[in-house]
């Protein structure tokens, strides 16, 4: 039996980018089960087409066309795959979306992932810069990916360890056309320590006895509230979050700049310390700055927004005029977060 999806031409993705720029695949499908995926990566080898998989469009900014196929994750299903003693073990398929995932294992009594409710995106896409938020990383509970690999047209299985985590990074960001994730298996407990400790999230509960500790589920739903005052709804004003990752300095970098600025913040990772961007952008004078497409948003200076008819180029324009102002005053370069796409895919 043909396992090949529809495969249509010359497809709008401006409402599959989060960011809402324009730009069109010259091929696109959506595919719901292994089989499909096999079929169409061999008609798109045939082809010498280059590909894309398109989870929620949440990290990533489309630079104008996409002169290959764009390949839709839309396989979906969660099953717990073991539950012994306190422990449990929950599989979930790419296309699912995440934070319907997460309210799924916290509404099942099991802790692990609850700190990242409502971000955007789908399963799939979690590993790929190993998504974090209120003190927490997937890579903490991830046991496993299960993946196509296209350069040698095998579904393996990768632990963890062999996925090189880190800050909002994986392997699967620097071979970004080798692996196509298909399912995570997840390590959960009901008597893991919650994580709690991140300023907001502490503040939150800070009223609360010891005895009296929050449920998985009323963790991810104070997550909610938090991230629904500070951060803007892509619906209202298109964005991809978080547009640079907060820079990480050795000692001596940080503490000749500490000089210099006494009021940055940083906190320390290991023997470093991560100084978030906002702050950066926030000093340089960015935060709420708008032109007529385009801008940076109001209440959380790390959001670029685009505001009327922005193109990615007008928000990678405005990126580097960033990026740029902020080297210049502190001599840190920063890094972006989501990934571009380039409209020459060949
Ligand atoms: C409002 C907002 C808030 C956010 N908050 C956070 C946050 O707190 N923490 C955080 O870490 N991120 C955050 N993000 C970023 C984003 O939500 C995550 O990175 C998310 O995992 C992206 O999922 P997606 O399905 O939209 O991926 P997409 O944007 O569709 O894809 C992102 C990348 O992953 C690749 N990809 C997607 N699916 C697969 C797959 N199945 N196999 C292989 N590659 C794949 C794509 O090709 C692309 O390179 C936020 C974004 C927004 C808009």
């Amino acid at each position: 039996m043909n396992a090949l999806p529809e495969i249509r031409e010359n497809v709008a993705l401006d409402n599959l980018n989060t960011l809402r720029v324009p730009a069109r695949a010259r091929w696109f499908c959506e595919i719901t089960g292994q089989d499909e995926l096999l079929a169409v990566a061999d008609w798109a080898r045939t082809r010498r087409l280059c590909t894309l998989l398109l989870g929620g469009g949440s990290n990533l900014v489309f630079t104008g066309d996409f002169d290959g196929l764009v390949i839709a994750m839309a396989m979906r299903g969660r099953r717990w795959e073991s539950v012994s003693g306190d422990q449990a073990t929950l599989v979930l398929k790419a296309g699912e979306n995440w934070h319907e995932s997460v309210l799924y294992a916290a509404s099942s009594g099991f802790r692990g992932i609850e700190n990242l409710a409502l971000i955007p995106g789908t399963v799939g896409a979690a590993p790929i810069q190993n998504i974090g938020a209120y003190g927490v990383e997937l890579c903490d509970t991830l046991e496993s990916v299960t993946v196509y690999d296209a350069r040698t047209g095998d579904i393996r299985v990768l632990k963890a360890p062999g996925c090189c985590f880190g800050y909002r990074d994986s392997i699967f960001k620097h071979e970004s056309n080798r692996y196509i994730v298909l399912e995570l298996r997840l390590r959960l407990s009901r008597s893991r320590p919650l994580s709690l400790g991140y300023g907001e999230l502490a503040d939150y509960f800070s009223g609360r006895q010891e005895k009296d500790e929050p449920t998985p589920l009323e963790v991810a739903k104070a997550v909610m509230a938090i991230r629904r005052r500070k951060l803007p709804d892509p619906v209202q004003l298109p964005n991809a979050g978080s547009f640079f990752k907060n820079p990480v300095l050795g000692l001596s970098q940080w503490q000749h700049l500490k000089e210099q600025w006494p009021e940055m913040p940083g906190y320390p990772v290991g023997d470093r310390m991560k100084v978030p961007a906002a702050w950066l952008i926030d000093q340089s004078g960015w935060r709420g700055y708008r032109n007529e497409r385009v801008g940076v948003h109001n209440r959380q200076a790390l959001v670029l927004i685009n505001h009327s008819g922005g193109t990615g180029r007008d928000i990678l324009e405005l990126a580097e005029r960033i990026r740029k102002d902020v080297e210049q005053r502190y001599g840190i370069t920063l890094e972006r977060e989501p990934g571009i796409i380039e409209s020459d895919a060949r």
